[in-house]
């Protein structure tokens, strides 16, 4: 039988993780206790709520519980606890570098005001990387449920940080909403301000997602990009032009975008020569790590050490760290591969 190698030793990046998301289950119980929130039972019944994010019911349910669980984040301390418990778990993982996405406009009314709520949690970022030794960085993502000019606005933030840890603009929820192109301005001040654009594209609607991704907002990495799997062309175009999609299988299946973890086609991808980065989202929501979307790849899709080590290079790759941080990632990987 061939030796199987420990995954949670393979070096890795994990760049789709959200803040509130990243929570351990036992702290937002914590949490919820230190506030005497009421959480929806399908946050304390002791395993991943059941969700459909398919149809916009289902999708509205989803952020509902996202919003419960953000609300048990009040101080500048529990921000820290978290920051620095998706690092330890990050590291347990084996994750060497991990870019977290935050719109601070969620947690500003409860922290002061925009910028002390992105001053927080820079600082929370900074100190979990010193005493974890994990690589951190952020991503500010706009929401695509509000005004455009409520995105250029956090781009200029963004931008105004990116000397403080902030290394790119997102844009998140509901694709069903909303045209990409209505945040072009937002994504040309952040990327004239040398921020990657990492928006959400081809997770709940098609190719034709994707695709508005690259024409209008000019990604170079593009949150989930799986549905790209429909359309050949555009996957050749993500391949010639190494956009890494950040591929969250665990959470595809958990919102119902496909059925099963081997539907999803993480196969085509690869093949197609397309970058991924495996990523967990909201593994508070969908109960499962990094660590076990390798798992996914391996068990469902049958991937061998050497291409799940070809897998983790791609997340390096991805990645907004410098060069000397990719590099020691990339020789773990290769030492990984040979043990
Ligand atoms: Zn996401």
């Amino acid at each position: 039988m061939e030796h199987v190698r420990d995954l949670t030793l393979l070096p890795k990046a994990h760049l789709h993780l959200h803040f509130t998301g990243s929570m351990r289950p036992s702290t937002l119980l914590e949490l919820a206790d230190k506030y005497g929130v009421r959480l929806p039972d399908a946050l304390t019944a002791g395993e991943p709520p059941s969700l459909r994010a398919t149809d916009e019911r289902g999708w509205f349910r989803f952020q509902r519980l996202y919003d419960a669980a953000r609300s048990c984040l009040r101080e500048p301390e529990d921000i820290r606890r978290l920051v620095r418990e998706a690092a330890e778990e990050d590291v347990r993982d084996g994750s060497g570098w991990l870019e977290i996405q935050v719109d601070p406009t969620s947690y500003a009314p409860l922290l002061g005001g925009m910028i002390p709520a992105v001053e927080i949690i820079l600082d929370a970022v900074e100190a979990a990387s010193r005493e974890t030794g994990l690589g951190m960085r952020v991503l500010i993502a706009a929401n695509r449920m509000k005004h455009p000019l409520d995105a250029r606005t956090l781009a200029r933030l963004a931008v105004r940080y990116a000397d403080r840890g902030v290394v790119g603009f997102g844009l998140s929820n509901d694709e069903r909403r909303g045209m990409a192109r209505d945040f072009d301005r937002a994504f040309a001040i952040a990327r004239e301000g040398g921020l990657l654009a990492a928006p959400h594209g081809g997770e709940l609607t098609g190719p034709a997602s994707v695709r508005d991704c690259l024409d209008d907002l000019h990604a170079s990495r593009i949150g989930h990009g799986v549905r790209a799997a429909e359309d050949p062309r555009l996957l050749k175009r993500l391949a010639d032009r190494q956009i890494t999609c950040e591929v969250c299988p665990a959470s595809n299946v958990a919102l119902g975008v496909y059925e099963r973890p081997e539907d999803v086609p993480l196969r085509t991808l690869f093949e197609a020569g397309v970058p991924m980065a495996l990523g967990a989202d909201d593994p508070l929501l969908f109960g499962s790590r990094l660590a076990a979307q390798y798992e996914i790849a391996r068990r469902h899709h049958g991937f061998t050490d050497a291409e799940l080590a070809e897998l983790a290079r791609q997340s390096v790759r991805g990645s907004a760290a410098p060069g000397e941080v990719q590099d020691k990632l990339l020789a773990g990987i290769d030492h990984w591969l040979a043990a």
